[in-house]
């Protein structure tokens, strides 16, 4: 009987990144299980359309995981600030939700 506790560390919102989050982790010499309401990975292929997907890792792993996971998020939900009115817009707006103007590429 496996004893290991196991802690959720990240609710996905979708199969794939699941999937990506779970090859991070596990490059860096962690351990993880996910677990989706939806999800059959004996089926070989990801399912079209799944609510939500969560990672699970060791309890004495939480802390690197959580870790990894915030760099990860620092790249993918950054909010940003528009060059014309200033306001602050969620990662995924293309457009200012005050003036319209586009998001500015900062490279
Ligand atoms: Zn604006």
């Amino acid at each position: 009987m496996d004893d290991t506790h196991w802690t959720q560390v990240y609710s996905a919102a979708e199969a794939l990144e699941a999937y990506s989050l779970k090859g991070m982790l596990e490059a860096s010499g962690l351990d993880v299980l996910l677990k989706g309401e939806s999800l059959y990975s004996c089926m070989g292929e990801l399912p079209a359309s799944v609510l939500e997907v969560t990672l699970w890792v060791p309890e004495h792993q939480i802390l690197k995981a959580q870790q990894l996971l915030a760099g990860y998020e620092d790249q993918a939900d950054q909010p940003w600030f528009c060059s014309g009115c200033g306001e602050q817009n969620e990662s995924n707006f293309e457009i200012c939700w005050q003036c319209q103007k586009e998001k500015a590429q900062l490279l």
